[in-house]
């Protein structure tokens, strides 16, 4: 359907070691490579959400596309996923390298390191350790209580 596309994105590539394909073409002011048709499936002029597209399938709305191999301009679509643009926020790694250095320990100082912390679903993170210590005072409360008192 998008032969005439995918033949400009073709022509319009290099491909690296990494199997990114690096675009040749014009760069917008964020580094994305700039890509101008007369037609695209929606109306976009970023050239790896049209690559994405016209290779994968429609982007639904609101979403954004995450780069998985964090090339700004790749538009291998392989490398693409389209994301919540909150999720896109979290997995960047100048949000992840500021949240790390926010603050190294958990409130009660056990360290956030590989195997403490735990990435919450919805954003943000959780001591193990302190979730660990919770349950387990929850479960000793629970045996204190007498069996008739229930
Ligand atoms: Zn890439
Ligand atoms: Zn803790």
């Amino acid at each position: 359907m998008y032969e005439d596309v995918i033949e400009r994105i073709k022509r319009q590539i290099v491909v690296d070691d990494k199997g990114c394909w690096i675009w040749q073409g014009r760069v917008d002011s964020s580094g994305y490579g700039d890509l101008r048709l007369k037609s695209t499936p929606s109306k976009t002029r970023i050239a790896h959400r049209i690559s994405y597209e016209v290779f994968v399938a429609r982007i639904p709305a609101g979403l954004q596309i995450d780069h998985l191999c964090r090339v700004r301009a790749c538009v291998n679509p392989k490398h693409l996923e389209p994301v919540t643009p909150r999720e896109n926020t979290l997995r960047s790694p100048i949000a992840l390298a500021s949240l790390a250095a926010q603050q190294a320990t958990c409130k009660r100082g056990h360290a956030f390191d590989e195997k403490n912390t735990i990435w919450r679903r919805e954003g943000g993170r959780a001591c193990r350790t302190c979730k660990r210590d919770r349950l387990r005072e929850f479960r000793e409360r629970q045996r204190r209580v007498p069996a008739d008192a229930a």
